[in-house]
């Protein structure tokens, strides 16, 4: 795993209770960084409803991966806002692309918390199915989608929590950070939310 800059676990809980949520802890990391480069099971594509491909992370995972990867998700028929599909990674050093539509911004009043909520957990649960045991995530929808980035990293945090308390596949979930900005964010709803 590319670790450039910055990571972050939590510290070792001693006290009797809290052991479980300590390790819940340790099994995500912040890192900054370009999500193609990771060494990690999974990647996840903050990709569109076409899956044919397109700016930001998406552009940049299918020109890392190589045309093929437009040939597989071509075959695909799309993927609906929340949903995610699997694809191999071809070029990249990761197995598999999970590939995911984020809701795009729309003032909060078009369930695009809950869809992005259901990003987070479709990508999860498409991992463990594929005996994925690393994950690494974009920062969905937060660019040119305008989610606000701190409602989506709590988003992205909260949902990722929930998914590790019930799992014991998944060693790692990396937070991949584009920027310092998306960083900061990040660690903020670290330690805010786990
Ligand atoms: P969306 O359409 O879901 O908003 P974008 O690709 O526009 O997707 O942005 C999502 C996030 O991905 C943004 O924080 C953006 O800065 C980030 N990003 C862009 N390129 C990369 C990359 N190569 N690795 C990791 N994150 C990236």
């Amino acid at each position: 795993m590319d670790c450039c800059c910055f990571v972050v676990t939590a510290q070792v809980d001693s006290a009797v209770g809290e052991k479980e949520v300590g390790d819940m802890k340790k099994r995500v990391s912040i890192v900054e960084g370009d999500i193609t480069k990771q060494k990690v099971d999974a990647i996840v594509n903050a990709a569109n409803n076409s899956l044919l491909g397109g700016g930001g992370v998406d552009g940049a995972i299918h020109r890392a991966a190589g045309s093929e990867l437009l040939e597989e998700t071509r075959q695909m028929g799309g993927c609906p806002t929340g949903e995610a599909r699997v694809s191999k990674g071809y070029r990249l050093p990761a197995r598999w692309v999970i590939h995911t539509a984020g809701p795009i911004w729309a003032g909060g009043h078009k369930n695009e918390d809950n869809l992005l909520a259901g990003c987070y957990r479709n990508c999860l649960k498409m991992a463990v199915e594929h005996g994925a045991k690393t994950i690494a995530f974009p920062s969905i929808s937060t660019g040119a989608y305008r989610f606000p980035l701190e409602r989506a990293t709590e988003i992205a945090m909260g949902e990722t929590g929930k998914f590790l308390e019930n799992d014991n596949i998944l060693k790692k979930v990396v937070f991949v950070c584009f920027g310092e900005r998306v960083l900061k964010a990040y660690q903020d709803a670290f330690e805010k939310i786990l």
